[in-house]
């Protein structure tokens, strides 16, 4: 399933279901702004989902609609993650999906964490 910007939030995606404690998760970080949670189903040694904690879709409805002081505390929550990681020294990879193309599969904003060894390509060719 993938989720298209403009999309009302969905109060019972898996996500939502974690903030309020409704379903476990393995946690890694959390403040007033942000969750981070490891990954069910790791796609490299670190792999950690941070979520805002509030009802936003995606990317673009986090842009849009967030108060600036909520961005500003999410995205340093990320690299405040990353860094508690160990992950400044040799690197990281951030990735958000967004929409359809992207196949975002849960409809709450997630930034995805990936480290722990060489990463690869950004993204597999298909040319
Ligand atoms: P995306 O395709 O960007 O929407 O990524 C969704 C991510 O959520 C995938 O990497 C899943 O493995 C992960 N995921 C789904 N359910 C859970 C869960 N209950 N706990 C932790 N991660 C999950």
């Amino acid at each position: 399933m993938s989720v298209t910007n403009g999309v009302a939030y969905d109060e019972g995606n898996i996500f939502a279901r974690i903030l309020r404690g409704e379903i476990p998760a393995k946690p890694v970080f959390e403040n007033e702004f942000a969750f981070a949670f490891h990954d069910i189903n790791p796609q490299a040694p670190v792999h950690v989902l941070v979520i805002p904690k509030a009802a936003y879709v995606s990317m673009a409805d986090f842009s849009a609609k967030a108060p600036a002081e909520f961005q500003a505390g999410f995205w340093r929550s990320v690299g405040e993650v990353a860094r508690q990681l160990g992950l400044e020294g040799p690197g990281y990879r951030l990735l958000v999906n967004a929409g359809t193309d992207s196949h975002q599969e849960v409809p709450h904003l997630h930034v995805h964490i990936f480290g722990g060894r060489p990463l690869g390509p950004m993204l597999v060719r298909h040319d």
